[in-house]
C-alpha cells in the first residue's frame, strides 16, 4: 500500500482507526466461511459518515478498491477481501441517533450491533423485529447489506421490511442522505435498491429503522419429534401449520445431532437428548389469541405423532429455549472444527423431501450434517461439520453443498434465504438468472459505481458488467 496514500488517511481518521499491521489486519482476512481467506492491504475504521466520505474521496482518487465490513459474520465471504483493496468496517458507527417512539422508528450508526437495538428502544416498549441468529455480533449495516433474516421473519419479514432510511457513501465519497423516514418512498426508491446490494453500492453508514410494539404476550413452544422418521414429521408438522393458517411468529427445527451439539455446550436448553428433531415455536398477540394458537398448534403437533408437548413456564426457560436455537452454529464446534452453513429456501410444502435429499447429499460424500432452520420461513442450513485444514474433506464439502443448492432450486426454491450470494455462490447463480439477468443486475451495479471498485468479484459475476465499465478487469480472473 502507498505509504503517502496511508499517512493521508491516518491525518483524515487518526493513525488508531488506521490498521496496518499484519497481526491485526489478519482478524479481517476471512468472515464466518472461515473456508476463503485473503489478507487486506489495509483497515479503516471511520467514526463516522464524513470520515467514511473523506476516506472513501481519497481512495477513489487513488482507484482503490473497498470491501465494506461490518462484524465479519457473514456466511458468504462478503466481508473479505478478494484481490487486495482497502477495508471500511463500521465498527465505531455505534450511535443511536435518535429514537421517535410515537412514530416508531430510530435512527442508528451501521455499526450498531443488532441486539443494542432492541436494548436501547426497550424502555418504549418496542423492538427492533429482525432476529438473525448472530443478533449479538452482526451490525444493522450488515443486515441492511445482505437483506438479513432471522427466526422471527415468519412472521415480521426481513430486513428490507424494516429500513426506512439510510445514508450512504457512495465510492466516489459523495454521501447520499436518504435518512428521512419514508414508509412509502418517493421517487425511485434508492433505499430499496440499497438493501441486499451486498456491499457492492456503496457504504451504508447512518440507518433509519422501523420499530414495532412489543407484544401484549409471547409464550414459546416446544414440540419433541422421537423416532427414526422424527425429522420427517417435525417438516410435515410445519408444513401443516402453515396450511391450516395457524399463525406463530416463529417456527424452527432443530435434528438430533444439533440438540447433541447443544446439550453438550454453554448453551444447552434442555432440550431432550434422544430426540430426533424438536421445533421451537413462538406465537404472540393478545392473550386470547396466543392461547388459541398454542392449543391448536399442539393439538396439531400431537396428531401429527409429537412425543412431548412443552410450554416454557417463565421468561427465563424461554430465553434459554431460544439461547441453544441461537448458540446452535456455535454449539456444532463440539462436533468438528469448522461449519460450513449451506443457506438456500425452498417451497414449505417441500420441507420433507428437501432435508431428505440434503441428509442423502452429505451422506453420499461421506459428510456429517446437522440441520437447523427457519422452517416457517422454507429457510434450510444444512449444516457440515467438517475440519478446513483437510483439503480433500473441504472438497468434498464444496461438492456438497453446490449439490445441495442445485437440488433446492432444481425444487423450485432459491439459492440464498437470507446469506446472501458473496463469494460462495457465484458461481451458482446461473442456476436461478439468465445472462440477461445478470447484465440488468450489472447496470444498476454500474450506475452506482462505475469502476466497479466496490466489493469486487462478489454477487454479480463481473462479466455481467465488466464489459460496459472502466473497472479493475483483472478482479474477474479472482471471480
Ligand atoms: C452464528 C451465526 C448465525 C447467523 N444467523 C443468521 C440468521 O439467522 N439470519 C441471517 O440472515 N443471517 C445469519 N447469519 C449471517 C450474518 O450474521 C448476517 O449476514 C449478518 O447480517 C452479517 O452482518 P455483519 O455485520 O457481520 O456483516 P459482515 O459479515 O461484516 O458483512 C456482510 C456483507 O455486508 C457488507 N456490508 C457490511 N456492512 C456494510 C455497510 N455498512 N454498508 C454496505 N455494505 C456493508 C459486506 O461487504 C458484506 O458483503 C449468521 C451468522 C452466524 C455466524
Amino acid at each position: 500500500m502507498d505509504k503517502a496514500l496511508v499517512v493521508e488517511l491516518e491525518k483524515l481518521i487518526g493513525r488508531d482507526a488506521v490498521v496496518s499491521d499484519t497481526t491485526r489486519l489478519l482478524s479481517y482476512e476471512s468472515d464466518a466461511l472461515a473456508m476463503y481467506s485473503a489478507p487486506a492491504e489495509l483497515v479503516l475504521l471511520p467514526k463516522d459518515t464524513a470520515e467514511a466520505a473523506a476516506c472513501m474521496r481519497l481512495l477513489a482518487h487513488y482507484d482503490i478498491p473497498i470491501v465494506p465490513r461490518g462484524a465479519g459474520t457473514g456466511l458468504t465471504g462478503g466481508a473479505r477481501p478478494i484481490a487486495g483493496g482497502v477495508v471500511v468496517a463500521t465498527s465505531r458507527m455505534r450511535q443511536v441517533f435518535e429514537v421517535h417512539p410515537e412514530d416508531g422508528y430510530a435512527r442508528v450508526g451501521a455499526g450498531l450491533v443488532n441486539i443494542d437495538l432492541t436494548h436501547a428502544c426497550k424502555s418504549h416498549d418496542l423492538f427492533y423485529a429482525p432476529d438473525p441468529s448472530s443478533q449479538r455480533a452482526c451490525t444493522i449495516g450488515g443486515n441492511v447489506a445482505n437483506n438479513s433474516g432471522g427466526p422471527h421473519g415468519f412472521k415480521y419479514g426481513s430486513t428490507t421490511q424494516h429500513i426506512m432510511g439510510l445514508v450512504v457513501v457512495t465510492p466516489q465519497g459523495d454521501i447520499i442522505d436518504l435518512s428521512k423516514p419514508k414508509v412509502d418512498p418517493d421517487g425511485v426508491d434508492l433505499v430499496g435498491l440499497f438493501v441486499g446490494s451486498e456491499g457492492t453500492f456503496g457504504l451504508a453508514t447512518e440507518v433509519t429503522v422501523k420499530l414495532e410494539p412489543c407484544p401484549e404476550l409471547v409464550e414459546t413452544l416446544l414440540a419433541v419429534f422421537t423416532g427414526e422418521d422424527g425429522l420427517d414429521r417435525a417438516c410435515d408438522a410445519v408444513s401443516e401449520i402453515i396450511a391450516v393458517g395457524l399463525e406463530p411468529s416463529a417456527i424452527e427445527i432443530l435434528d438430533s445431532l444439533t440438540i447433541a451439539a447443544v446439550e453438550e455446550s454453554s448453551f444447552a436448553a434442555g432440550y431432550p437428548r434422544g430426540a430426533s428433531a424438536v421445533l421451537l415455536i413462538e406465537v404472540e398477540g393478545t392473550e386470547t389469541e396466543v392461547r388459541g394458537t398454542c392449543d391448536d398448534i399442539e393439538a396439531l403437533t400431537r396428531r401429527l405423532g409429537a412425543a412431548e408437548f412443552r410450554r416454557a413456564q417463565d421468561e427465563v426457560e424461554r430465553h434459554k429455549l431460544w439461547e441453544g436455537r441461537k448458540g446452535a452454529f456455535g454449539a456444532m464446534g463440539r462436533v468438528a472444527p469448522d461449519l460450513y452453513v449451506a443457506d438456500a429456501v425452498v417451497p414449505r410444502t417441500k420441507l420433507r423431501e428437501m432435508v431428505r435429499a440434503t441428509v442423502a447429499i452429505a451422506e453420499r460424500y461421506g459428510l456429517k450434517l446437522a440441520t437447523v432452520f427457519h422452517a416457517g420461513d422454507g429457510n434450510l442450513h444444512p449444516n457440515i461439520c467438517y475440519d478446513r485444514r483437510d483439503p480433500e474433506e473441504t472438497g468434498r464439502v464444496v461438492k456438497a453443498g453446490v449439490e445441495i443448492l442445485e437440488a433446492c432450486v432444481k425444487a423450485g426454491g432459491s439459492l440464498t434465504g437470507e446469506h446472501g450470494i458473496g463469494l460462495e455462490k457465484l458461481g451458482e447463480i446461473g442456476l436461478l438468472f439468465s445472462e440477461h439477468d445478470l447484465q440488468a443486475m450489472g447496470r444498476v451495479r454500474l450506475a452506482w459505481d462505475p469502476k466497479l471498485r466496490m466489493n469486487p468479484g462478489k454477487t454479480i459475476p463481473l462479466r455481467a458488467c465488466v464489459e460496459l465499465s472502466d473497472g479493475p478487469r483483472s478482479a474477474e480472473s479472482a471471480v
